[in-house]
């Protein structure tokens, strides 16, 4: 079975990456056709204000996914951006996809919810200038022909200004937690392709005919959606592509270093690029069981992060031993980490050694990421002269 994947570019990886999507993404190449892709036009999406790290962030990612264990010789690793071929499926497969069908994404119905809200923010703010804004139209110096369309035009400008302000931090911000709106939200994905992003999420599969896409719960719809866009295709043109199917993975919440979900937003991740003194500075800073405040006071494992790390790299003896002790009260917490972490360096070390090979030769990186984007980019090509023929346009 084809098998494809892929990840925006958001640079070197965590644990959470790991436990999250490699580790699965390494089973699969043992089993299928398997094709991995940096996603760096779906990172444009919502990061489309701050492209400059985009380039360094795929390096590092690759070198990551290297170190990890996905191997060039049984996927394809390419970049999304150097297969063009996607563009131009996007744009046909944009022709025919009812907006009705990206309407209902959950993410862009959050968005559309802080855009209502920001409709009643634009409100507050027009009615707040409103007649400050007639005696200022009043006293230009220059004569006004139509006075309404120009008061209208200025408190349209005017509000959008004031938000923008509001986001900058130069107005009130108690205001936005009020309203419940959110700034990335509104001025990051209020965009054509943003609502657009599922339909080249459709392309990635379809392009490459692939039968099966690893995804968690969360991400099902957006399958659905490839699966609704081939039929609608294939209804039109004749049968070009095959239904995806959804390969359900699971993915375990991983906690980062303050038991939230491990993730770079919240500054609580381990990543594979951390030397073993930030590690250490990291795991010695774990959030614990908030009841066990010294040695002597009985504690919960089952709530604590730490013992989550020493059921994923501890060996199976001191696991036991390790929920004994911190439940009679015997052990305590520094203690606990520092055995913790023999297990996670024992982990990450040879990891670490391996990574470091890569960074020497960044060119080898680069050099695989090109060969697997024209590997890619030969089978987009046969399926795009297909496609063309089809619709007869191209
Ligand atoms: S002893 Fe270990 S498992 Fe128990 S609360 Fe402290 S860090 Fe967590």
């Amino acid at each position: 079975m084809r098998v494809l994947s892929g990840m925006r570019p958001t640079g070197k990886l965590h644990l959470g990456h790991y436990f999250g999507v490699i580790k699965n993404w390494i089973k699969l190449q043992e089993q299928h056709e398997t094709f991995y892709m940096v996603a760096d036009w779906h990172a444009l999406t919502t990061g489309y204000k701050k492209t400059e790290e985009i380039p360094q962030n795929t390096e590092e990612m690759l070198i990551d996914w290297l170190t990890l264990g996905i191997d060039p010789q049984k996927s394809v690793l390419f970049q999304q951006s150097k297969v063009k071929e996607h563009a131009e499926l996007f744009l046909i497969f944009s022709m025919i996809t009812p907006k009705s069908w990206l309407e209902w994404n959950p993410t862009y119905k959050d968005t559309k919810y802080n855009l209502l809200k920001i409709a009643d923010l634009s409100l507050m703010f027009k009615g707040g200038i409103r007649d400050n804004l007639k005696t200022f139209i009043a006293k230009l110096p220059y004569k006004v022909e139509d006075f309404e369309r120009l008061e209208d035009m200025l408190l349209d400008n005017l509000s959008d200004a004031l938000i923008e302000a509001l986001f900058e931090g130069y107005l009130d911000k108690e205001l936005l937690k009020e309203l419940n709106v959110s700034k990335r939200e509104f001025y990051d994905t209020d965009t054509y392709g943003f609502l657009g992003y599922p339909v080249l999420q459709a392309v990635d599969i379809l392009i490459y005919k692939a039968q099966g896409v690893p995804v968690g719960e969360d991400q099902l719809p957006h399958v659905e959606l490839s699966r609704e866009i081939a039929r609608r295709f294939n209804n039109l043109y004749g049968d070009t592509f095959p239904e995806p199917q959804a390969l359900l993975t699971e993915t375990p919440r991983l906690p980062g270093t303050d038991g939230r979900k491990m993730s770079k937003s919240y500054n609580n991740a381990i990543y594979f690029a951390d030397s073993n003194q930030e590690v250490q500075r990291k795991v010695m800073g774990f959030f614990t069981d908030p009841q066990k405040l010294r040695k002597g006071d009985p504690g919960r494992p089952e709530i604590c992060p730490v013992f989550f790390y020493h059921k994923l790299f501890s060996p199976k003896e001191r696991i036991q031993e390790v929920e004994r002790d911190c439940k009679s009260g015997k052990l305590g917490c520094v203690d606990c980490k520092r055995m913790m972490l023999e297990g996670l360096e024992a982990f990450l070390e040879p990891l670490r050694e391996k990574r470091k090979e890569y960074e020497k030769d960044r060119e080898k990186v680069r050099e695989i990421l090109r060969g697997g984007s024209q590997r890619a980019r030969d089978i987009a090509q046969q399926t795009l002269q297909e496609v063309r023929e089809k619709v007869k346009v191209g």
